[in-house]
């Protein structure tokens, strides 16, 4: 990460940071110490909250009021970084404003899990990377299901357009078939399939010893056989209550119980959740809240 950083990126630690630093000293949590990107895999948690973000509009509920920033939760997303590739995981609403606090100017390609607006809603705002070094145009590389890139296609028609008007976000889709692992640049990339609820498929991914699933209901005994070998899996877990298309923080565990992960971090996270000093305690070992702005770095 070099270049101009964008000051005020971090809810707690406002103002300008360090020419050619990290965006913020305190935003990014390093749990594993310091390491190249381009020779350890290193995951970034965007966002770690579900559809509606935490806190929760007009609620005054002690997680929405907390000042603790990792109860500040911007919709789930994570980037990727390994072997020369930086990888964004969906795009939602808070896309843009992610992108700003981790300060980086370009991006290798966004993978996308479901065509949820959470998870989609921000993609407009590629356009930003498109024209960073104008008049030179950087297409950004989106994967995803034929399901997930007709929404895409549906929902952001004018960038399809045959006819489009200037200034449309620039995005070139790449169609994967969930049962076929697929490479961007060095990186092999493996989906895993689940469901978001019995129709609905939602696609995970790994990468190497790192699995980050989101929206996962579900998961038949095959998928989780992809699975194994992970060190570092990524699971949803909505809050403790069931729900119908997520996994509860008991789902979430089961599956970490299965998988048996050297460390396991939950996200899209409801403010159901509880404060994260009270939450993060309660687990079991080896089994973390993710927040936003953590850093995970992973031997290759
Ligand atoms: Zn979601
Ligand atoms: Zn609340
Ligand atoms: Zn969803």
């Amino acid at each position: 990460m070099s270049g101009k950083i964008f000051p005020q990126v971090c809810f707690t630690h406002p103002g300008p940071v360090a020419e050619g630093g990290a965006v913020c000293p305190e935003w990014g949590r390093t749990a594993h110490g310091a390491g190249d990107w381009r020779e350890m895999m290193k995951l970034t948690f965007l966002g770690t909250g579900t559809s509606q973000g935490v806190p929760v509009i007009g609620c005054r509920c002690e997680v929405c009021t907390s000042e603790d920033a990792r109860d500040m939760r911007l919709r789930t997303s994570a980037m990727v970084e390994t072997r020369g590739c930086r990888l964004v995981i969906d795009a939602g609403p808070d896309f843009r404003y992610q992108m700003l606090r981790t300060g980086v100017r370009h991006i290798d390609a966004i993978l996308l899990t479901h065509e949820h607006k959470d998870h989609t809603g921000g993609l407009d705002d590629v356009r930003a990377f498109n024209f960073v070094d104008y008049p030179t145009i950087h297409r950004v590389d989106l994967y995803a299901t034929p399901r997930t890139l007709r929404s895409v296609r549906k929902d952001f028609d004018y960038a399809f357009a045959e006819d489009k008007y200037r200034g449309v976000p620039e995005i070139e889709l790449h169609e994967i078939d969930p049962a076929v692992p697929f490479r961007i640049g060095e990186v092999e990339i493996v989906p895993v399939s689940g469901h978001h609820s019995p129709r609905f498929e939602v696609t995970g991914y790994r990468f190497g010893r790192l699995a980050y699933l989101t929206d996962f209901k579900s998961i038949e005994e095959s998928e989780i056989q992809k699975l194994q070998g992970v060190e570092v899996l990524v699971v949803n877990a909505l809050r403790y209550r069931p729900h119908d298309s997520h996994f509860n923080v008991e789902e979430a565990l089961e599956l970490i119980r299965r998988i048996h992960p050297r460390e396991a971090y939950l996200t899209h996270l409801s403010h159901e959740i509880g404060r994260y000093v009270v939450a993060d305690a309660a687990l079991p070992e080896g089994v973390h809240l993710a927040h936003d702005g953590m850093q995970i770095e992973i031997d290759e």
